[in-house]
């Protein structure tokens, strides 16, 4: 396996960050980081890491909050989908609405479009822009893998009942832009246990079809 990756679950909202990581170069892509922002820094001290790139696949404070921490402490480039930068502005808000702590996003954040390709090390992750739980909410492909933040979860997805979300869009976006690559994917959501695309296409009782019966 070219790429590999480190799950963990951190913080009160149980949320997952996940280290993928080139096996040829180590050179690593942080996916969002909320809390316990150590945890993080110590795996990739741990695992003599190379971080480049600190992914945000939207900026809810659960995905965002810890980045400027992890990226003081072990550097990398932070990059988000600008249709969410209005989120990312508010983080500090968004946390006191939480009584979580207030939590600066790094200075400089670099602009991830759909259809883009990071190169990580040897390997490469491909940009999926997929609206609805947040505007600027993106998943990260990099062969038969799928990191999804709040997109979509083992038998559910994201809500749509935050500033910016919409319950048609999410639909669209997993039906159109995630479901058509594949039952065999692995997706690996940004809250609870991983799933595949298959399972949920024909399981997920919150998308397309199913809905509609409801
Ligand atoms: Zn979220
Ligand atoms: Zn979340």
């Amino acid at each position: 396996m070219p790429l590999t990756h480190r799950p963990m679950r951190l913080g009160p909202l149980e949320n997952n960050s996940y280290l993928i990581v080139c096996v040829a170069t180590r050179e690593t892509a942080v996916v969002d980081v909320g809390f316990e922002p150590e945890a993080v820094i110590d795996a990739v001290r741990q695992g003599g890491l190379a971080v480049r790139y600190l992914l945000g696949t939207h900026a809810h404070y659960d995905h965002a909050a810890g980045m400027r921490t992890v990226q003081e402490a072990v550097g990398g480039e932070y990059w988000l989908h600008p249709a969410d930068r209005p989120l990312l502005d508010h983080l500090a808000a968004q946390g006191a609405a939480y009584g979580f702590p207030p939590a600066e996003p790094p200075a400089v954040v670099h602009d991830l479009a759909d259809g883009q390709r990071l190169a990580l090390g040897e390997e490469t992750l491909e940009v999926i822009h997929t609206p609805g739980h947040s505007p600027g909410g993106v998943c990260f492909r990099g062969h038969d893998w799928l990191w999804v933040g709040d997109t979509l979860f083992a038998g559910s997805v994201g809500r749509t009942d935050l500033p910016g979300g919409s319950r048609e869009a999410l639909d669209r976006s997993i039906r159109t832009r995630l479901y058509p690559l594949g039952d065999a994917l692995q997706v690996f959501p940004g809250h609870g246990p991983k799933t595949t695309l298959g399972l949920e296409r024909l399981e997920n009782p919150f998308v397309g079809e199913h809905v509609r019966l409801r």
